[in-house]
């Protein structure tokens, strides 16, 4: 159950937090944790506050870059306190749950950040949705444990209720994972450059822009496919 489920700390300053995750999550029935740079882990106050979820730090996988924890999930939620100038499409943790708590077969990243600066903008970049927990407005930054189990919570409820599969999405064709999105999107990059329709200088704006185009429609690998045929193709075309 929610094994398909991932939660990814990036760069924990205290290790105590990551034990108290560990221990969030084993309690909602999940156990897949990976941790983007930690400053210090394995350590005694992360296994002391996980509390018999120990079997869930051993197994935590450790990366040396976001990219690289979430380049195998189709799903990537990018969890996140504050609201920013750039709006991403965003969920409340209990619409995520809804959609994809009982019955999924993609993997999904759930990314939390840094307890005192949170995710960057080109972390959230990578995020299919921004996930945000409802709370007060004038004290709304929770205790990073504390989010992952609101999250891990409205997961465990949703996929109790949802049992029954409801929905199915047997036989489709795949999603395209974060990694084959990244490749696409240096392809997209490089091939408006290389037709003149991208400036240096704007191309960080409108690359996000489009990423959240992209984002927007969750592409499958054929879609994926038909995409970079097309833009193999008037690259060729454009060098002739
Ligand atoms: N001070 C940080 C917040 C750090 S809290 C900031 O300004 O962004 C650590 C992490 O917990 C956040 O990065 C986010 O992933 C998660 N978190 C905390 N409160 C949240 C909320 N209300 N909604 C969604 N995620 C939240």
């Amino acid at each position: 159950m929610l094994a398909n489920f991932k939660v990814v700390l990036v760069e924990t300053s205290h290790p105590g937090n990551i034990g108290a995750v560990a221990r969030a999550m084993k309690n909602m029935g999940m156990d897949q944790l990976r941790l983007v740079t930690p400053k210090l882990f394995p350590h005694a106050d992360a296994t002391a506050r996980a509390s018999g979820a120990d079997d869930v730090l051993r197994n935590a996988e450790v990366y040396s870059s976001l990219q690289d924890a979430i380049a195998d999930c189709q799903i990537v939620l990018g969890s996140s306190a504050r609201d920013r100038t750039i709006s991403w499409p965003s969920l409340t943790a209990r619409e995520c749950a809804d959609k994809w708590g009982g019955n999924t077969d993609d993997t999904i990243a759930l990314v939390f950040g840094r307890e005192n600066s949170g995710l960057k903008n080109e972390e959230l970049d990578l995020c299919h949705y921004l996930l945000r927990i409802p709370c007060n407005p004038g004290y709304s930054s929770l205790n990073l444990a504390a989010a992952v189990q609101v999250v891990c919570y409205e997961l465990f409820v949703s996929s109790n209720q949802q049992y029954q599969s409801l929905i199915g999405d047997q036989g489709e064709v795949p999603l395209a994972t974060a990694e084959q999105m990244e490749s696409f999107y240096e392809h997209l990059q490089q091939t408006m450059a290389d037709i003149g329709f991208l400036h240096p200088d704007r191309s960080t704006s409108i690359m996000r822009r489009l990423r959240r185009v992209f984002n927007r429609t969750q592409l499958d690998t054929k879609e994926l496919d038909i995409l970079r045929g097309i833009l193999r193709f008037s690259q060729s075309h454009n060098l002739k």
